[in-house]
């Protein structure tokens, strides 16, 4: 469903971000991408869907090219939800508001829809008693809970996660864990840069290792956890685990 197809992208002519990636992500895989601070995880997954534009390379989206010049490229990313480490709620909108905003707003649905979609994603986050709270009334955790819900409310075909628990007080990494464990087992298409080495090994179908902004290695999580058959994946390991 997604394919990266020989990517580099470069900061300021010197910094070398990503130096030729390949990946490709099918539909229902659940992929988290791991490695030291500055290798290039970040860059990767806002390169998936042209947050950031890559220097050189493609990125392809269900079949089709990605350029940021195309007049469907919002169309095309408004199908890959987006959660981050810092939430990014709306402040001075409900919960509720914040969740339906954007399917009121693109895809035109109805008050009475958008509801009833926002109180049935609430439900499915574990949280119908917050409906009517702001953002600066939850934790943490609830917090990245209602940007998860806000991101499903498009009915994105990949959600994509950038260190989303990393912000997040121990207890509450938990319950933010939980509601993605969730969604990769509905069949969630998710790629996920992620510290947490458990949740990795347990809920990726793949794992990629990245250093220096290449991928240094990609199996399956008993291999790549268990086995590791790149020395820099090996050292790496060692450290975090
Ligand atoms: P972390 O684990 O700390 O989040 P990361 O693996 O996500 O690290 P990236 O954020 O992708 O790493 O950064 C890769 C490299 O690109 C780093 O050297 C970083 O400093 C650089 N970089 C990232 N974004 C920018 C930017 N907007 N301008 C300049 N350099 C950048
Ligand atoms: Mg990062």
């Amino acid at each position: 469903i997604i394919v990266v197809n020989n990517l580099y992208k470069t900061f300021n002519d010197n910094i070398h971000a990503l130096n030729g990636v390949n990946i490709s992500v099918n539909k229902g895989e659940v992929v988290t991408i791991i490695g030291p601070s500055g290798s290039g995880k970040s860059t990767l997954l806002r390169c998936m869907n042209l947050m950031e534009v890559p220097t050189s390379g493609n990125v392809f989206f269900k079949g089709e090219a990605l350029h940021i010049k195309d007049k469907n490229i919002n169309q095309l990313r408004e199908k890959m939800g987006m959660v981050f480490q810092s939430f990014n709620l709306f402040p001075h909108l409900s919960v509720l508001e914040n969740i339906t905003l954007s399917p009121k707003l693109v895809l035109k649905m109805s008050d009475e829809k958008a509801k009833e979609l926002g109180a049935s994603l609430l439900n499915q986050v574990g949280l119908s008693d917050k409906i009517d709270s702001y953002p600066n009334q939850l934790s943490g955790g609830q917090k990245q809970r209602v940007a998860i819900a806000r991101a499903l409310a498009m009915n994105p075909d990949v959600m994509l996660f950038d260190e989303p628990t990393s912000a997040l007080d121990p207890e509450m990494v938990g319950e933010v864990l939980q509601v993605m464990r969730n969604l990769a087992n509905q069949g969630m298409t998710m790629v996920i840069v992620t510290h947490e080495m458990n949740f990795a090994k347990d809920v990726s179908d793949r794992v990629i290792f990245m250093a220096e902004g290449e991928i240094i290695e990609i199996g399956e999580p008993t291999q790549l956890f268990n086995k590791p058959k790149e020395v820099r994946t090996q050292t790496f390991l060692k450290r975090v685990l």
